[in-house]
């Protein structure tokens, strides 16, 4: 389990990366600049972008401000896009990193995504990935929004297994079958909207939790998913929320606390589910 924001997690291809990373959706590409330097300076190491956001060119502007502002190397950093669901051919996935790391200013990327399987149109893009990866363009590929079934059909053609799968995640939707498969086979589950983006802020169950530590709901919610060993990338523009996700490492939640948050499972969905999303583009 990491004790730090900064500690990593190894991959199954031996890759570390952060155990906790910040995520960038939903931010305009305009502001993205100066909360990527904020994050990156408070301690963050990883960013989770995609090329749908419309703010890799703010990403990069942030990494550059970053950079420029600490001792830091691009080496330190753990840079995540994702391919969109227009990109799935393989030619198209080829060109969409080129011009994510273009727009990024990148020569490379940690990790790679394929944004959502697209019914069955991600073999060609996997292939895609694998070609990258093993041209030592990218240093790890996975995928968001796999369910159990999309992740056997890729085991069963996929030269490379994907290090990830990228997921929403949250008590309310705890993903425990999904979780269960990604062990065994060392796919690292990574949680998409750890705070329900928002909704789960107000919750009593968490509050009563939250109040013995001196924490915020947030930090109960965050501080469940280290302790599950899931990967988790909270989105916040603000420097102080930042800080404040990151600073749950001062506290443990008991066996019992961890099973009072494993029962608030709803299967309850922000976001859409992979089995219905509409991929006709
Ligand atoms: P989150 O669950 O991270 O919630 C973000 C919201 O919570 C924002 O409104 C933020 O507001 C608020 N917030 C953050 N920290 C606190 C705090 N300590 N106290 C109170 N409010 C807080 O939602 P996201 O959807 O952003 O998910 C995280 C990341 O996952 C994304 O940014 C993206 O990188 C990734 N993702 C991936 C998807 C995929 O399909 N692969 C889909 C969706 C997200 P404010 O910014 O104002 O602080």
């Amino acid at each position: 389990m990491i004790q730090h924001l900064q500690d990593t997690i190894t991959l199954n291809n031996g890759l570390q990366m952060p155990g906790m990373g910040l995520g960038v959706f939903q931010v305009e590409n305009d502001a993205t600049a100066e909360m990527v330097k904020n994050a990156i300076e408070v301690g963050y190491r990883s960013i989770d972008t995609a090329a749908i956001y419309g703010n890799e060119v703010g990403v990069g502007e942030g990494i550059n401000l970053a950079l420029a502002s600490t001792n830091l190397r691009r080496e330190d950093l753990f840079i995540t896009s994702k391919v969109w669901n227009d990109g799935l051919s393989y030619d198209d996935t080829i060109a969409a990193y080129e011009e994510s790391l273009q727009k990024l200013g990148l020569e490379y990327l940690d990790l790679y995504l394929i944004h959502w399987p697209g019914k069955d149109k991600y073999a060609e893009s996997w292939r895609a990935l694998e070609d990258l990866y093993e041209q030592g363009k990218i240093k790890a590929i996975g995928v968001c929004n796999f369910t159990i079934a999309h992740l056997e059909n890729l085991l069963s053609f996929a030269r490379i297994k994907p290090v990830v799968n990228q997921v929403e995640f949250h008590p309310h939707l705890q993903q425990v079958e999904l979780r269960t498969f990604c062990y065994k086979h060392q796919i690292h589950l990574e949680a998409w909207a750890p705070l329900m983006q928002g909704g789960l802020l107000e919750d009593d169950t968490i509050a009563q939790i939250a109040t013995k530590y001196g924490k915020s709901i947030a930090q109960v919610i965050l501080r469940w998913d280290v302790q599950n060993g899931v990967i988790t990338i909270p989105k916040s523009v603000r420097r102080e929320r930042m800080l404040q996700n990151a600073d749950i490492f001062d506290f443990h939640l008991t066996d019992e606390e961890m099973a009072i948050i494993n029962l608030m499972n709803l299967e309850q969905r922000v976001g859409p589910n992979p089995d219905e999303f509409d991929f006709a583009l």
